[in-house]
């Protein structure tokens, strides 16, 4: 009975018209949200910002900037003369861990809670003028072998429950020194989009005894749709439900929960994804492509959670040249987010640079 009714809905599905081409709407599995697709429009003539390709020339230090190596930062500390990566507290931290306790609550009206933790920020290389696409694939893995040692260290603080690993990349997204740097923030709190995530990996987990992007990662590999690069180790894909026109998402093919988990090899495999993608996205438009990129993995909050799997998120904002990128205004602020060119265009291009 069951195998006919199986039979059934595929021959319906078959008679539908193919949704992809209209306007429709997908979920996003990670977090529950749904965003709105209108392939159609991208035969609407454009008439907003013109490209302009802009060549900059970085020297390979900076005297002025406070994250190379042997510079002064604000608080009056130097830099050493780090050679590869280098890690400090953030001089102007957003969490601070001596925060004291405490919290607020007037008629359920007006909430509030103290809020404990520690910024970090992470050196890329000592070189000012380089980015992760032109850094060497060990290189790289002397980045993620710093993440590992920091999440390491502050996961295991009793007051730290989440950890922020990112890097905002480019003036476009507020980032005012090029430097590779990136940041990371350690707290008290699981913020809202892990916790997100961390609901839909639990629920999908209950319900199936599997993991979530596990089943996804399959399924992916078997439709080849939405594929820019695998490895033995890693696949970088855009996501179905991806909201910005080259977002991507880098997953290890084995149910991680934490970069903890990696092996050498899996390792070396990430620092490969981050290289090839890095390189792919500055080869589209012809810049060093702007982008927030971050890694979600499971809370450090003492519980095991074998319902995650953990994964890197790239939301790149440009859209159709070096300076034309998408804005989240209108009917994004007010509804849910939308795009028009599709995920699976998307994918196409990326994968083949
Ligand atoms: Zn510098
Ligand atoms: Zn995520």
């Amino acid at each position: 009975m069951k195998r006919k009714s199986n039979e059934v809905k595929q021959n319906m599905d078959k008679n539908q018209p193919d949704i992809a081409l209209v306007p429709h709407r997908r979920k996003n599995i990670l977090t529950g949200d749904w965003i709105l697709v209108s392939p159609h429009r991208t035969r609407r003539p454009w008439q907003g910002e013109v490209s302009t390709v802009q060549t900059e020339q970085r020297n390979t230090y900076e005297p002025d900037c406070y994250l190379c190596p042997g510079n002064k930062r604000a608080n009056g500390e130097i830099n050493p003369a780090y050679q590869s990566t280098y890690v400090f507290t953030n001089d102007f931290s957003a969490l601070l861990n001596d925060t004291p306790s405490g919290q607020k609550n007037v008629q359920d009206l007006l909430q509030m809670k103290a809020e404990k933790g520690i910024c970090r920020v992470v050196n890329f290389s000592p070189r000012h003028d380089l980015t992760l696409a032109q850094m060497e694939e060990n290189e790289i893995g002397n980045v993620i072998a710093l993440w590992q040692q920091e999440f390491r260290s502050l996961g295991s603080l009793p007051y730290i429950n989440y950890i922020q690993i990112f890097e905002n990349k480019g003036s476009i997204m507020g980032n005012s020194n090029p430097h590779p740097h990136g940041q990371i923030w350690a707290q008290e709190s699981i913020p809202m989009e892990p916790m997100k995530e961390t609901k839909q990996f639990q629920s999908y987990y209950k319900k199936n005894k599997r993991g979530l992007l596990a089943d996804y990662v399959k399924l992916e590999l078997k439709l080849k749709e939405r594929l820019v690069y695998e490895n033995p180790s890693f696949v970088v894909l855009v996501p179905f439900w991806a909201v910005w026109p080259y977002e991507t998402l880098i997953i290890p093919r084995r149910k991680l929960v934490s970069i903890l988990e990696l092996n050498a090899k899996e390792r070396n495999e990430y620092a490969s994804a981050l290289s090839v993608l890095t390189k792919k996205y500055d080869k589209l438009f012809q810049t060093p492509f702007p982008y927030s990129a971050g890694l979600h993995q499971a809370p450090t909050d003492g519980t095991k959670h074998s319902e995650w799997h953990f994964h890197m998120h790239f939301y790149p904002p440009l859209l159709r040249s070096a300076s034309v990128k998408k804005f989240m205004v209108g009917y994004e602020m007010l509804a849910e987010p939308q795009r028009d060119i599709t995920p699976e265009y998307s994918a196409r291009m990326l994968r083949e640079l």
